[in-house]
């Protein structure tokens, strides 16, 4: 369902980020991505999701080939692909109800289905309590339920999430880790980076490891690899 062939990233001012990864990533697989800060991994997700364009290569999402996908066409492979950040980036002024319903407003949801929508993935990441709550209201780990909970709202295939547990403790970490596996198991290919070696080495899920622009490991039932 994702696959890459010779894909680079080369930014403006000269930084290759990415030099030559092929990969392929099959439906309902559940993917680490780790390596040392500026290896690439955030450049690597940002092309899966088309926020980066790559230099030279191709890129399948879905059937979609992003190198030649159209401006006029992100929106029907955004609809497919799920994102969430370390820092939540929820809007500010909206409740939690309204940030959820608001990513199924822009692609022209039925209100009627915008509000049983909402109240089902509410409940999937436990936060019906805090409907009404703005962001700031909540803790980072509720926050990122909420993120969880927008993200999964459009029923996307692949969620990509970078560095989602950077910002937490631990226990609410593995909260997010239980909340991920749930949705992985449900049918979503998830695609995480993250520095949380606990986390990896304790799930043994595929890790793929990118150093210097390049996928330096690439293990089925992998572990963290790194001291830090
Ligand atoms: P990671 O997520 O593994 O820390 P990144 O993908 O963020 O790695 O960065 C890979 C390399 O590309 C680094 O050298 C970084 O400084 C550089 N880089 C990232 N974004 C940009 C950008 N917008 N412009 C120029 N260089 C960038
Ligand atoms: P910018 O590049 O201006 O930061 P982005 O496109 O990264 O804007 O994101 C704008 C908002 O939309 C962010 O809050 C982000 O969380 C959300 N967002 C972007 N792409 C997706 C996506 N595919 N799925 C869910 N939310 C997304």
């Amino acid at each position: 369902m994702i696959e890459m062939q010779d894909v680079w990233k080369t930014y403006p001012d000269g930084t290759h980020a990415i030099r030559g990864i092929n990969l392929k990533v099959d439906r309902n697989e559940f993917v680490y991505v780790v390596g040392p800060s500026g290896a690439g991994k955030s450049t690597f997700m940002k092309m899966i999701y088309r926020e980066e364009k790559p230099t030279k290569g191709h890129i399948f999402v879905n059937g979609f080939n992003l190198a030649k996908l159209k401006p006029r066409k992100i929106p029907f492979l955004r609809r497919n692909i799920g994102v969430i950040f370390q820092d939540f980036r929820l809007l500010p002024k909206m409740t939690v109800s309204e940030n959820i319903a608001f990513a199924m407003e822009v692609i022209e949801t039925p209100k009627k289905l915008i509000r049983k929508r909402t109240l089902e993935v509410l409940e999937l990441v436990k936060l019906r309590d805090k409907a009404d709550s703005l962001p700031t209201q909540l803790s980072g780990g509720e926050q990122q339920r909420v993120a969880i909970a927008r993200a999964i709202v459009n029923s996307p295939s692949v969620i990509i999430a970078d560095e989602p547990t950077g910002n937490l403790d631990p226990d609410t970490s593995w909260d997010i880790m239980k909340l991920m596996e749930e949705i992985n198991y449900r049918g979503t290919t998830i695609i995480m980076a993250t520095h949380n070696k606990e986390i990896v080495n304790s799930m043994r899920k595929r890790v793929i490891a990118v150093e210097k622009g390049l996928i330096a490991r690439d293990q089925a039932r992998g572990d963290y690899g790194y001291e830090d």
